[in-house]
């Protein structure tokens, strides 16, 4: 068993008022650390915390904002092994791919730390001063989920911060304790009560998003739970990113080379396991290729060393929890069912923990459970087509649109229908690339607002017109 973690509360590490609750390794399915279980008393008293600090937080420099993150990104480097480490245990991801997540969650804070809030000069004339300023929202709290947990809270507390907001930060009760390690390398460089996490198994999160001590909430994970944070967040009409999930089509074009795309189309599918919210979840092929690109997938899957995250040269990891496993197997039984060819893995491994190898699946269509459900996990299912004007309507009827993709030769014609994607992000002849400085985000029922870039900043802040007129010249007697 790893040491016990604690909240931070008010700058205090202190234990749950309900105890401990068991986080397990998915590589084993066993317990292997304790989490505290906050109590809705714990949550007020991080959110007045969160709100006492914000007269000081809102009013340091830019400069001194943007020197604590700069410290923060220093000491995330510095502990980036056990941190690492520590993602692979919880999450379960192989330790190289937990070591890529640590150095995005160094980039995207070294990106904070280098961004301007901008003031726009409307109006300067002698008559009056016009300008747009945008100021801190107040109180954040960040929701997180399961998958990328110490990225995506990375994601949701640097550009709250660098705006001059307090933060409550609640991760996945799944995976909650790398984030509890972010919270306390940021407390080590900002003012007692600018950052805080609460942890708890069930409940904490809907009392988040009742709170009206809480004035915004950046959410990140299903849209079921996205449209009851929508729907609890009217009391006090809080601010919302809603980053949801996704259903990300990708449409291979008849002239594409198979072996020149299909490394970097697996790599779109499965990357984390397939447990990406802009993974590349359903395949169009032309039936000309059809069968070339499933074999050429099938070997690359098969190629996979399926293990424990910390054990050498293993390439490919566990599902993170029981319920998604079940899901993922559901899927798959459903299309076998109907008929579908599984043409690699299929099975959940006989040993212990959460293993389902990467698997690929042929002879499905729309209509099919596999098809239009978010998979979320190591599965991807191939759909023939014929005509591209359908295969490009079939991608379109889904009720998420968060990202999707066309790969093809003729760069001219992927980008024309790249661009009647009904999706936050289309990509062409790549998926799923993020950075930094470009804004992200998705439409339809994969949310609203974005992340990351100058769009993401501001998302933090409110808009402020101000006025300036010189004094009125005293009235003439
Ligand atoms: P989830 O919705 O089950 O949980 C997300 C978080 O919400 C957790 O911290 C959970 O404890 C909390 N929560 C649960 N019920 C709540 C409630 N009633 N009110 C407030 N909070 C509540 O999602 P998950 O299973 O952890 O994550 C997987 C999903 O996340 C997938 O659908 C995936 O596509 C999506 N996702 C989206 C993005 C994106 O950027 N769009 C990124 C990653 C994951």
């Amino acid at each position: 068993m790893m040491r016990d973690h604690e909240l931070l509360i008010g700058g205090e590490r202190v234990p749950g008022d309900e105890g401990y609750f068991d986080v397990t390794d998915p590589a084993s399915g066993s317990a292997f650390a304790r989490c505290p279980a906050g109590s809705p008393a714990q949550l007020d008293r991080a959110v007045d915390a969160a709100r006492s600090a914000f007269g000081e937080w809102q009013g340091a420099s830019h400069a001194q904002r943007c020197e604590a993150l700069t410290r923060v990104a220093d000491d995330i480097e510095r502990e980036a092994d056990e941190l690492a480490r520590l993602i692979v245990r919880e999450q379960g991801k192989p330790l190289t791919l937990a070591h890529a997540e640590i150095a995005g969650g160094v980039a995207w804070t070294r990106y904070a730390a280098s961004q301007e809030i901008p003031v726009e000069t409307i109006e300067q004339t002698p008559a009056q001063q016009i300008e747009l300023h945008h100021r801190p929202v107040g109180v954040v709290a960040s929701i997180t989920p399961w998958n990328w947990p110490f990225m995506i809270a990375v994601w949701h507390i640097m550009p709250a911060l660098r705006a001059g907001n307090c933060v409550v930060s609640k991760p996945s009760s799944l995976t909650p304790l790398s984030t509890i390690r972010l919270v306390e390398i940021i407390a080590r460089h900002v003012p007692r009560g600018v950052i805080n996490v609460v942890t708890g198994e069930r409940g904490l999160g809907s009392a988040i998003t009742g709170h009206p001590g809480i004035d915004k909430i950046v959410f990140t994970g299903s849209t079921e739970t996205g449209q009851s944070v929508m729907r609890a967040s009217a009391g006090n009409l809080k601010r919302l990113t809603l980053e949801l999930g996704g259903n990300d089509a990708a449409i291979v074009l008849p002239d594409t080379p198979i072996a020149a795309v299909a490394e970097a189309i697996f790599q779109a599918a499965f990357l984390n396991m397939g447990q990406t919210c802009s993974a590349l979840k359903r395949l169009y092929v032309h039936e000309s290729q059809y069968r070339e690109l499933g074999e050429a997938m099938a070997d690359i899957a098969r190629r996979q060393v399926v293990g424990a995250g910390l054990e050498e040269g293993v390439t490919f990891g566990p599902v993170q929890n029981a319920d998604q496993l079940a899901l993922v197997s559901e899927l798959v039984d459903d299309a076998r069912a109907q008929g579908a060819e599984v043409l690699c893995g299929g099975e959940r491994l006989a040993r212990d923990g959460f293993f389902y190898p990467p698997t690929i699946v042929m002879g499905v269509s729309d209509g099919q459970r596999l098809v239009d459900e978010e998979q979320f996990g190591p599965v991807l299912p191939l759909i023939a087509y014929t005509d591209v004007e359908d295969a490009l309507r079939r991608a379109n009827a889904s009720s998420m649109g968060l990202g999707g993709s066309v790969w093809g030769a003729d760069e001219v014609r992927a980008r024309a229908i790249a661009n009647r994607l009904e999706s936050g992000v289309a990509w062409v002849n790549c998926h799923a690339r993020i950075q930094p400085d470009t804004p992200f985000g998705g439409c339809k029922m994969s949310g609203f607002g974005v992340e990351f870039g100058m769009q993401g900043l501001l998302e933090f802040t409110t808009p402020q017109l101000r006025f300036t007129c010189p004094l009125p010249s005293p009235a003439a007697s």
